[in-house]
């Protein structure tokens, strides 16, 4: 457990929610030292979700819409890391391991939950092997990764019509803003590239759009809906209404009507779910959203604060406040206001906020807005969506990048660079020299680990000494134990001969025991002679 002074006050999530709250406590806080303020998140930057659908086009730079936290937030203690568990009862909360594998649990003294909500296909008959969720910044580098790989294998697929149908057809399901901003840009994006590809005709590429309403947009007045289908559907958007995306496969999207649209490219933005650390809180829940009152603090608690899109926050007029950053970023002020207050005595602050407008980009230099209740669509709409967001981006330096970027785009052609990612996280061979622990008792079960060569010693504390319990060598495992149990390593593994592994992260290992049955029993079979070894 760390040390922590008199008021600490610890922050989840990193998003507008979270980073505004931040922002707002170090200028409360200003000259107090007896406040210290941690932010937990799992990157190290702050995303500017509005500009995420132009990092697909590739109209603004790979890193322009984000902003390094650490710039963005000097008096706060930045911890870069998932967080595993949330105590309310302990006033803890518990962040997976880095390099090390100890657990990192962190008091706290006021708790703000600004986790946000995520993109979930569970329970969606093959959405979570094959579609892809646009949220973040590496959804939208994956997706302009995988079109560009898609064009790049239809130029040189001749020989089977039904794979060169499927490479170049792009569905995207969703109508809301999200939805419509990827499927503009990404339409825009590939038939402006497709003039590199002489092997392909134009004519091939289907861009779809999957809604299951009558209408796209349904946060907008009717008309600007209406406004923004034609323009999308005048640039060749095959725009599918009261149709609801149901299942899908490496090659098609299934439709609830039966219909099948073969496409190796399927991004959904729908559904929305709260973020499962949410879902297990027990504190009051509507539709898994956390119920605040409008001070902000969760019901039923004195010392835990919850907005944007993982809260439920009530409006003067009796409604609720829709998840979008206009409304997360004010809710920052009023939390930040009431956390002080709480700690100093002082009145409580009420949210109300009365939304300025929406807006939403349709590509080449147009847009729908309706603000201050006045309709606006087409270029103007399209020169105030990039003014206003301009403005909102934080930093100076950030905005003039840009603003640079998009002076460029309007004379360049778009980049068509696929850049090739490997993922560290994934199942890595790992080295490890005599003496060396590949993890110690009491250290947070993350991986699995196969022996491929070299020797391990298996040992338990025992007063101020240590137990052997085994000798492991190639072909043989460890580190199960933690893993199906959900529990801290029982054990401390340490190299004896030179030791080569290969290790297996938990979201793996998990996905692997819960669809192979009979891997899963001889792992719990060992496990459990193993332990009657340990016992006699
Ligand atoms: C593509 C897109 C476009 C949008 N456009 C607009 C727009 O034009 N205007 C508008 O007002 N709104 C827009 N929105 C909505 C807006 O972005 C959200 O309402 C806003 O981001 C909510 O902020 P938040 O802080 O509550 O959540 P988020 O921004 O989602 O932030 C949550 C943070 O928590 C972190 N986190 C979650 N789980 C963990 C964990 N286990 N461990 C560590 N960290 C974790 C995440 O990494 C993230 O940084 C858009 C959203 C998307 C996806």
């Amino acid at each position: 457990m760390d040390r922590k002074k008199s008021n600490r006050i610890v922050i989840l999530g990193g998003g507008f929610a979270g980073i505004y709250t931040a922002m707002h406590l170090e200028k409360l806080l200003r000259r107090r030292d007896d406040f210290e303020i941690l932010l937990v998140n799992k990157e190290n930057y702050f995303v500017f979700q509005p500009m995420l659908a132009e990092v697909v086009s590739g109209s603004i730079g790979i890193l322009d819409t984000v902003s390094p936290i650490r710039r963005m937030l000097r008096k706060t203690d930045l911890h870069v890391r998932e967080i595993e568990s949330i105590d309310t009862h302990a006033q803890t909360v518990t962040t997976t391991p880095g390099f090390s594998h100890q657990p990192n649990v962190i008091q706290y003294d006021h708790l703000v939950l600004a986790l946000g909500n995520v993109t979930d296909f569970r329970g969606l008959r093959g959405l979570p092997e094959h579609a892809i969720p646009f949220k973040n910044l590496s959804d939208a580098l994956y997706i302009r990764n995988h079109v560009i790989h898609a064009l790049e294998e239809a130029a040189i697929e001749h020989r089977n019509a039904q794979l060169r149908r499927e490479l170049l057809t792009f569905v995207v399901a969703g109508g809301g803003f999200s939805g419509v901003e990827v499927v503009a840009e990404l339409n825009d994006f590939v038939r402006e590239v497709i003039k590199n590809y002489p092997q392909i005709d134009p004519d091939e590429v289907r861009v779809v759009l999957l809604h299951a309403l009558d209408r796209i947009l349904p946060e907008l007045d009717e008309k600007l809906a209406f406004y923004a289908q034609k323009i999308l559907a005048r640039r060749g958007v095959d725009v599918r209404l009261n149709t609801k995306l149901e299942a899908a496969t490496a090659a098609e999207a299934i439709l609830a009507d039966g219909q099948r649209i073969p496409t190796r490219t399927l991004i959904s933005t729908v559904p929305s779910f709260p973020n499962p650390l949410i879902d297990r809180l027990a504190l009051s829940k509507e539709r898994g959203r956390l119920k605040v009152a409008s001070s902000l603090l969760v019901e039923g608690t004195n010392n835990v604060w919850a907005l944007g899109d993982c809260a439920l926050v009530p409006m003067k007029d009796g409604g609720l406040c829709p998840p979008t950053a206009q409304f997360a970023i004010r809710q920052a002020k009023t939390a930040a206001a009431n956390i002080v207050a709480s700690i100093r005595g002082g009145e409580s602050k009420l949210f109300h906020f009365k939304e300025l407008g929406k807006l939403g980009a349709l590509g080449h230099r147009s847009a729908v807005a309706q603000v201050f209740g006045i309709n606006v669509s087409g270029f103007l709409a399209w020169f105030m969506w990039r003014t206003i967001y301009l403005m909102k981006l934080p930093g100076w330096g950030r905005r003039l990048k840009v603003a640079a970027s998009w002076t460029l785009d309007l004379v360049l052609p778009p980049e068509l660079v696929q850049l090739q990612i490997n993922n560290s996280q994934s199942v890595v061979h790992e080295h490890f020299e005599p003496g060396q622990e590949v993890f110690r008792e009491g250290d947070i079960g993350d991986r699995l680990y196969i022996i491929t060569s070299g020797k391990a010693e298996v040992t338990r504390k025992n007063g101020d000494g240590a137990i052997p319990l085994a000798q492991l060598g190639a072909g043989e495992y460890f580190g199960e134990m933690a893993l199906l149990n959900h529990t801290t390593r029982n054990a401390t593994v340490r190299c004896v001969e030179s030791l080569d592994v290969l290790s297996i992260p938990k979201r793996e290992f998990s996905a692997l025991a819960a669809t192979l049955p009979t891997m899963r029993e001889n792992l719990e079979k060992v496990m459990a002679q193993r332990r009657n070894t340990v016992m006699n």
